[in-house]
C-alpha cells in the first residue's frame, strides 16, 4: 500500500470546465512588500498550469505569514498574485476578500480557463480554527477542492481541513503527489541501508524525528550544533560551542536507545572551529581538542570522510539539518560536501527542512537537481518522518 492509496491526484478529477479550488503555498519571504524568494510559486505552476489546459475556471487560495487580528498590513497577497501572473503570462484576478461577496462576484464571473486568486485566508481567524462556516463559505466557491500546499498540511486549519470534507470531488495536486510518494516511501519499506544525517540548531527541535527514526533507519550520522550536544554528552570539552546543557541526559537516553535497537549513531571526529559566529576563517581540531575559547561550528574533514562511506553504501537517505553554520563561508564546507555527496550517491535521496532546502540550493551547481526530492515543507516534512497523520492528508481520502 503506498502512502497515496485513497487519495485521488488532480489527474483522476474531471476538472473542464468546472470551479476549481486550489490550495497552494504561497507563504513566501518577503522584505518591504518584495517577494524575496518565489520558489513557493514556482513550485506550484504545474499543478496551476495543467488545471487551466484542462478548461478549469481556477480558484487558487493560500495565507501568508501569521496577520493578527484587524492587523492587515503588509500580509496581502497581491504580489504574489501579480507574480503569478508575470510567471503564468495570464491575468489573475484578484478579490479583495477570500470570501463574501467580494470573493462570490470574481468567482462566478471566471470563464473556463481564468485564474484568480483569493485575498489572504489568514486574515479570517476562522481559517485557524478550522471553523466550520468559514468552510462552507469557501466551498461554496467551488465544485473540485485540490491541495497542493504541502506547508499546511500538518495543521488542522479549515482551507485544509474541515473545506475538503466538505467536498464530494477532492484530491491532490502535482506538488502533493509527489511530496506524499516521495516521503511515503521513507516511511514504508524503506531501501536498506537506511541512513538519516540530522544536524541543524538544537535537538530539542527534533527530539520526535530522531525517536521516530531510530525505529526505522539502520545509521544516524549527527552534524552541526546538535552533535556538539551529543559530544558534550559524553564528556567532551567543546569550549563555548553552541551546546544544550539540558539535554544532556537526553541525549545520552537517545543513544543508549540506539544502541539497543543496533541503530549506528556516527558522531563527528572532528570539527571545524572559530572564536566567534563571525570568524573570517576557521581551524581544525579534533573533538577531544577542543580549544576553551572556541566554538565548534562545522564538522571537518576527518568527519566527512566517515559520512562519505555511509552515503555511498546507502540505498536510501534522509537529511534534515545542515553540518554547521553554513551562512557563514568559514563553516559551510561540511553542509555543501554533504550535499554534494548525497546528490552523487546512488540511493532514494530526500531532503527535508527549511534551511536544509535553502542549503541545497546554495551549494550550487546540478547538486538541488541530482536529489531525488527536496521537500517545500519543512513542519510537514518532519511530522510526516515521525509517522503522524497530517491532518490535511487524510482529509483528501475518500473522495466521490
Ligand atoms: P532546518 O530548517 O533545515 O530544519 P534547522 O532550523 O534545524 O534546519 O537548523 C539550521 C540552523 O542551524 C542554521 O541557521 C545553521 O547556521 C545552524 N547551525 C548548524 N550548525 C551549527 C553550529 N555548529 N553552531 C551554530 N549554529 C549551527
Ligand atoms: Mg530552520
Amino acid at each position: 500500500m503506498s502512502a497515496l492509496t485513497g487519495i485521488k491526484t488532480i489527474r483522476d478529477l474531471s476538472i473542464a470546465n468546472q470551479r476549481v479550488f486550489i490550495r497552494v503555498d504561497f507563504n513566501v519571504p518577503m522584505e518591504d512588500g518584495r517577494i524575496t524568494d518565489d520558489n513557493r510559486i514556482v513550485e506550484s505552476l504545474p499543478t496551476i498550469k495543467y488545471a487551466l489546459e484542462q478548461g478549469a475556471r481556477v480558484v487558487l487560495a493560500a495565507h501568508l505569514g501569521r496577520p493578527k487580528p484587524g492587523k492587515t498590513a503588509g500580509l496581502s497577497l497581491e504580489p504574489c498574485g501579480a507574480r503569478l501572473a508575470e510567471l503564468l503570462g495570464v491575468e489573475v484576478h484578484m478579490p479583495e476578500d477570500c470570501v463574501g461577496d467580494a470573493a462570490k462576484k470574481v468567482v462566478f464571473d471566471l470563464r473556463a480557463g481564468q485564474v484568480c486568486l483569493l485575498e489572504n485566508l489568514r486574515f479570517h481567524p476562522e481559517e485557524e480554527k478550522d471553523d466550520e462556516t468559514f468552510a462552507r463559505e469557501l466551498a461554496a466557491l467551488a465544485d473540485v477542492y485540490v491541495d497542493d500546499a504541502f506547508g499546511a498540511v500538518h495543521r488542522a486549519h479549515a482551507s485544509v481541513h474541515a473545506l475538503p470534507k466538505l467536498m464530494n470531488h477532492r484530491g491532490c495536486g502535482l506538488l502533493l503527489e509527489k511530496e506524499i510518494e516521495a516521503l511515503g516511501k521513507l516511511v514504508t519499506d524503506p531501501e536498506r541501508p537506511y541512513v538519516a544525517i540530522l544536524g541543524g540548531a538544537k535537538v530539542s527541535d527534533k527530539i520526535e524525528v530522531i525517536e521516530a527514526l531510530l525505529d526505522k533507519v539502520n545509521a544516524i550520522l549527527f552534524g552541526g550544533a546538535m552533535a556538539n550536544t551529543f559530544l558534550a554528552a559524553q564528556e567532551l570539552n567543546l569550549g563555548r560551542s553552541r551546546i544544550e546543557a539540558d539535554k544532556l541526559a537526553l541525549a545520552r537516553t537517545i543513544l543508549e536507545k540506539a544502541k539497543n535497537k543496533k541503530v549506528d549513531i556516527v558522531l563527528p571526529v572532528d570539527l571545524v572551529v572559530g572564536q566567534s559566529t563571525e570568524s573570517k576563517e576557521g581551524a581544525i581540531h579534533d573533538v577531544r581538542e577542543i580549544p576553551a575559547e572556541s566554538m565548534g561550528l562545522d564538522v571537518g574533514p576527518r568527519t566527512l570522510e566517515i559520512f562519505a562511506k555511509h552515503i555511498k553504501a546507502a540505498k536510501t537517505i534522509f537529511w534534515n539539518g545542515p553540518m554547521g553554520l553554513f551562512e557563514n563561508p568559514a563553516f559551510e564546507k561540511g553542509t555543501f560536501e554533504v550535499a554534494r555527496l548525497m546528490a552523487d550517491a546512488s540511493a532514494f535521496t530526500v531532503v527535508g527542512g527549511g534551511d536544509s532546502a535553502a542549503a541545497v540550493k546554495q551549494a550550487g551547481g546540478d547538486i538541488a537537481a541530482k536529489m531525488k526530492h527536496i521537500s517545500t515543507g519543512g513542519g510537514a516534512s518532519l511530522e510526516w518522518i515521525e509517522g503522524k497523520k497530517l491532518p490535511g492528508v487524510e482529509a483528501l481520502r475518500g473522495s466521490a
